[in-house]
């Protein structure tokens, strides 16, 4: 019988004094998979494949131990918009049906590079836009706290693929909320790092200046062994950062006393739920007694936050997606006669009505004649943002925020309404905008039985600390 494991180093001593092995691991998490299909969590298993990988790996061990690299034990799963060579990729969408990529992305082969197994990819909201991965080509996926409710997203697959042990760990990616949002909804931790700590090569892009990896996790240590082994400069990625990368998951802890802020109008925005308040306070007396200091501090960005983001994140997206011409991946429409035909008719079959939309959008505020009204300005805005959010971090050392104003809404519930919904991207934005790092982990749950997040932010390149916090405290 094989317990359910919430750490990598919980795995590697069971594997070490025989209890398991990598195959019945492995076994386990296929079991997981399909005892839990009604979830639609994922859109390919990778069984035969990844049964072997492990058989492999455990005859390395066996000859001899000290020749298996740091993820060893380590099965996961990637979010669909993460190149994994010789493997399906579509960005949850059908504009890339039948696509294989021809090559790994940075941060998946550095993981592969260290023994991890790859058990399959998840579902995800088409092209990352959206919160709640409702697919419109794959189906919903169900949170598995409640299966009338959504999980959240973009990385909703990700976030139940962990929730419901089907795996230890799964990628995603986070441009607005999108591996925190679902992290909180589900009940398990989850780590965007700074932009540009983890190489983006190999992420299908959504909005280049705000997209990052992350990680979703039942522990703060995987959280940080996964960043350690992922992140650090890549000559494939101009905008990764050349720093070097700490031992992030050495020694976790944070024996200091910390400076925390909070925004008063979060906590009291007009769309909080009652649950979410009640927590976020609940934490921060928990942090003052346990000898931090935690301050409100004015922020007077947080209603801009939303416009902006989905100018600029629309803009890029426009230009991102020009490149599912119908040409040179995935589908081409049947009926095209002309080469205009190809274009026009595969773009209009291939993608889903949230994408359209947004790709119209982008290009309206790209558009000359309305660039300076709302693409230059949101870029100035950000820049107010960026400012206010670092002369912050001048006097604290975290900005704690609840994730989402609410917990997981219903299926279908928000759909037709997307103001609604992208108004709930209110408290995760800000990380994005700014480029800092975020953590979210769970707090509690709600009279019903929801989980509850929480998150901080924290300057730039801090997200070792991040993580040593939250894991003391
Ligand atoms: N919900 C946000 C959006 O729809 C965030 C998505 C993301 O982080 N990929 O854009």
């Amino acid at each position: 019988m094989i317990p359910k494991y919430t750490s990598l180093q919980e795995i590697q001593s069971a594997l070490k004094s025989s209890s398991i092995t990598l195959v019945t691991l492995t076994e386990y998490y296929l079991s997981r998979i399909s005892e839990s299909s009604n979830l639609n969590i994922y859109i390919e298993v990778y069984a035969e494949e990844a049964l072997q990988k492990a058989a492999e790996l455990d005859a390395k061990y066996a000859a001899n131990p000290d020749t298996v690299g740091r993820l060893f034990g380590a099965v996961i799963s990637l979010k669909d918009a993460l190149c994994h060579e010789n493997h399906g990729v579509t960005g949850g969408s059908k504009i890339l049906t039948g696509f294989k990529s021809l090559f790994s992305g940075t941060a998946v082969q550095r993981c592969i590079d260290e023994d991890v197994i790859i058990i399959g990819r998840v579902n995800c909201d088409e092209f990352a836009m959206g919160s709640t991965t409702e697919n419109p080509h794959y189906g919903a996926t169900l949170n598995a706290a409640d299966t009338t409710r959504v999980p959240g997203g973009s990385s909703g697959g990700s976030a139940v693929a962990v929730q419901a042990d089907t795996c230890l760990v799964s990628l995603g990616t986070d441009t607005g909320g999108s591996v925190r949002q679902p992290a909180a909804f589900c009940g398990v931790i989850g780590m965007k790092p700074t932009y540009g700590r983890i190489s983006r090569y190999g992420l299908l892009a959504y909005a280049s200046s705000f997209d990052q990896l992350g990680t979703l996790s039942h522990s703060v240590e995987d959280a940080a062994l996964f960043l350690e082994v992922m992140a650090g400069a890549d000559e494939f990625d101009a905008t990764c950062s050349t720093r070097p990368v700490p031992a992030y998951s050495q020694n976790i802890s944070y024996p200091k006393k910390a400076k925390i802020a909070y925004f008063d109008t979060a906590v009291n925005h007009p769309s909080i739920d009652p649950a979410i308040r009640q927590a976020t306070l609940d934490t921060i007396e928990k942090y003052r007694a346990a000898g931090h200091v935690v301050e409100s501090v004015d922020f007077e960005y947080l209603d801009y936050i939303i416009p902006t983001y989905y100018v600029l994140t629309t803009a890029e997206a426009s230009s991102n997606l020009s490149r599912y011409d119908g040409v040179r991946f995935g589908h081409r429409s049947a009926e095209a006669q002309t080469v205009e035909d190809v274009y026009l008719k595969s773009r209009t079959e291939g993608f889903g009505r949230e994408v359209k939309k947004r790709i119209m959008l982008g290009t309206f505020v790209l558009s000359s004649g309305y660039y300076d009204a709302y693409y230059t300005k949101a870029q100035k805005i950000r820049r107010l943002i960026q400012q206010r959010t670092f002369d912050i971090f001048a006097d604290y050392d975290f900005i704690l925020m609840p994730v989402a104003p609410t917990p997981a809404w219903k299926i279908g519930e928000k759909s037709k309404d997307p103001v609604a919904m992208y108004l709930a991207d209110i408290f995760t934005v800000q990380a994005n905008m700014a480029g800092i790092p975020a953590i979210a982990f769970p707090v509690g749950e709600t009279a019903e039985g929801l989980p509850i997040g929480l998150q901080l932010m924290g300057n730039k390149f801090c997200e070792g600390e991040l993580m040593n916090f939250v894991k003391s405290n």
